[in-house]
């Protein structure tokens, strides 16, 4: 890993806990899912250690929570200027544990180092209210506190962004923080704490965690102490933390998964929605919780849009996320291009239509390449599943109410897309779409500045923008009566 940075000491092969590096008996092997080598190892820390990390955490509370708003703004901001200082560092750093093309690593360093600016301006204006009394003699305000020890569970797919979009909220509000990063990417959340180091948070304030996830998630979600978890990853998984943060009665953030519908109107041109429909499909190779999942096509338009996207889709360069040209990396294991051959066969079983396939080599056992599968249905498990592979789905629908009730069944509720012009029929789908985020005729929709989340299956809580500490913050109601 080292001689691919220009700065070697921001690959840490240890955990961090209380302001130090620390091993274990065992490591867990770091795979560059390209080429399958092995590129480094990590302590395999166990509950005892997610304990003394909330030990750390607890003590650097108060002390953090009771700084100004300006001191803890100040050490956010010198946190995101290193991070920006170091981007290339984290963005190839990034490739080589997660495989994504080297231009859309740095895109998510950018991403990610926005939501650490943008808290360290609202923590500034966190505001609470004075309320118009109703007791005679009394004063009524609300203060707006930080919940406490925030567990911070995130995924592989975006392994720097998804740590800072929680972590600069929790600790902007005055959180301390224990992160639990993905076992197949934890050396961007190491290279993000030792950058943290550097920027001067005390120790305890930012932990992280390597190792299984299942053992620290259940320590984390038991302890007492912790009283908020924030969690990106599979509705499964969610669930089942859901139910273990019931004992301690968290406060629990969940950003599960999606199952977008990207639905093309009449008057769309076919040439541009193909276009907006693969951008859609193909980043991250489709394993994106925003990926447009199911695209649905009028029947009047049904075969040439086919056409358009199978042409647009031909574009996509599949390959090492390091050489120049790569437009799409290898899925994230061998597991994860199996269960896409398996929702292809499924479909294909069930009558679908192969329209397109790449006709490059596959350039490794890791990649999955992408395909075109025509006359979906909802009886598929690519129409029912998140698939978080480059298998598109594309069925024709003959009308308004037709495309809304296929759009809105499913179990999840978090991104859908609409493309199209005529506002008579997009307001009606805007509001009766079942998602927690609607895009119109705009592939890209998230930021620092908005409230990114889910409804349904697909979570609880909202990330970035004013609501974004609500997750990791109380309001405190107080009479101040007796005047
Ligand atoms: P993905 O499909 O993105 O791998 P997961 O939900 O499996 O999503 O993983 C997301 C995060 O949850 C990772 O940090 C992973 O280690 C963690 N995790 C996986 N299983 C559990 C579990 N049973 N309890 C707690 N955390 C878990």
């Amino acid at each position: 890993l080292m001689p691919y940075l220009q700065d070697p000491r921001l690959v840490r092969e240890l955990a961090y806990i209380n302001g130090q590096w620390v091993h274990s008996q065992s490591d867990l092997p770091v795979f560059n899912p390209a080429t399958g080598d092995v590129i480094g190892h990590v302590p395999e820390l166990n509950a005892e250690h997610a304990t003394q990390a909330v030990d750390a955490a607890q003590a650097a509370f108060g002390p953090w929570a009771g700084l100004m708003a300006d001191e803890r703004a100040a050490l956010l901001l010198r946190w995101h200027d290193l991070i920006l200082e170091h981007k290339e560092d984290l963005a190839t750093l990034m490739v080589l544990e997660q495989g994504k093309p080297l231009q859309d690593a740095r895109g998510e360093i950018d991403y990610g180092a926005s939501f650490i600016r943008w808290f360290a301006e609202e923590c500034r204006r966190a505001y609470g209210d004075t309320i118009p009394g109703h007791i005679a003699g009394a004063q009524l305000l609300t203060l707006r506190e930080p919940a406490g020890v925030a567990a911070l569970i995130t995924p592989w797919n975006f392994p720097h962004a998804m740590i800072t979009r929680k972590a600069a909220a929790a600790l902007a509000i005055g959180c301390t923080v224990v992160i639990k990063p993905a076992r197949e990417t934890p050396f961007s959340a190491l290279a993000l704490a030792e950058l943290a180091e550097r920027a001067g948070f005390v120790p305890g304030v930012i932990n992280v965690l390597t190792g299984p996830g299942k053992a620290l998630g259940d320590a984390l979600c038991a302890d007492n102490r912790v009283r908020a978890l924030s969690f990106t990853g599979s509705t499964g998984v969610g669930k089942q933390l859901l139910q273990a943060c019931a004992g301690t009665v968290k406060k629990c953030a969940m950003e599960l998964g999606g199952n977008a519908p990207f639905i093309v109107l009449p008057d769309m041109d076919i040439q541009e929605a193909a276009k907006a429909a693969v951008a859609a499909k193909f980043q991250t190779a489709g394993q994106d919780c925003l990926a447009a999942n199911r695209i649905l096509v009028p029947q009047s338009q049904y075969e040439e849009f086919l056409d358009a996207f199978a042409g647009e889709m031909a574009r996509i360069r599949v390959g090492n996320g390091l050489t120049a040209g790569t437009t799409m990396g290898p899925l994230i294991h061998r597991k994860a291009a199996d269960n896409a051959q398996s929702l292809v066969d499924d479909a294909l079983a069930k009558g679908a239509r192969l329209f397109a396939g790449s006709q490059q080599a596959v350039p490794g056992e890791h990649f999955f390449m992408p395909v075109l599968l025509a006359d979906v249905t909802p009886a598929m498990r690519v129409f029912r599943e998140e698939t978080f592979c480059p298998v598109a789905a594309v069925l024709p629908y003959s009308n308004t109410d037709e495309v809304l009730a296929l759009a809105n069944d499913t179990e999840y509720g978090l991104a859908a897309y609409i493309f199209g012009h005529d506002q008579r029929l997009i307001w009606p789908l805007l509001q009766g779409l079942e998602f927690g985020m609607v895009a119109v005729n705009s592939v890209k929709m998230t930021g620092h500045n908005i409230p990114f989340g889910g409804i349904k299956h697909s979570g609880l809580g909202r990330e970035g923008s004013r609501h974004g500490f609500d997750d990791f913050s109380n309001i405190k109601y107080t009479c101040l009566g007796g005047l």
